[in-house]
């Protein structure tokens, strides 16, 4: 029998992701105040996360055991992705908005933000929610600037070759 579950349900206790993660459950923690993942809280305070939630703990364990990073690093990093890329493109809100002129970290960590993400829950929005993958970390972070480098690329190596005859 198949069980189908939303990847994007808050439903594993920190417990049970220190465990997966193979760290304490004050490393969660710790993670989660550096705002590198945004645990759902329940009413009582408690902490939910979902299988999404703990593929991105994977990429940053992984970031900070197999890659030398740490928490500033990973900050950095996730500073770059173009939000606005992935929210309808840039626009007068992204102009003024600190997430594109400064470089503080995710941009679900900074408060001034342009007035279409002010109200957003970060939880829901499509930046937090993309696939967090250590091994697509350029694709995210050049969002679809990448696809179009790429495309134009070809042209001009073809033109090289032909001169060079
Ligand atoms: S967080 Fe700021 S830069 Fe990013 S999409 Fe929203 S308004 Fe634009």
């Amino acid at each position: 029998m198949t069980i189908s579950y939303d990847i994007y349900d808050p439903v594993i206790s920190i417990g049970t992701v220190a465990k997966r993660l193979g760290v304490a459950v004050q490393t969660v923690r710790l993670y989660e105040k550096e705002g590198l993942v945004l645990p759902y809280k329940t009413q009582t305070g408690r902490r939910l996360f979902s299988a999404h939630d703990v593929e991105r703990l994977k990429c940053i364990r992984k970031m900070i055991t197999e890659h030398g990073l740490n928490i500033s690093g990973i900050k950095q990093l996730m500073a770059l992705i173009p939000c606005w890329d992935y929210r309808g493109g840039f626009d007068d809100d992204c102009r003024i908005c600190k997430v594109f002129s400064e470089s503080i970290g995710p941009c679900w960590n900074v408060r001034e933000v342009g007035a279409k993400c002010r109200h957003e829950d970060c939880r829901l929005c499509s930046v937090y929610r993309l696939e967090i993958s250590c091994d697509r970390m350029k694709e995210i972070i050049h969002g679809e600037r990448r696809k179009e480098l790429l495309n134009n690329s070809i042209e001009p190596l073809r033109g090289e070759e032909e001169t060079d005859k």
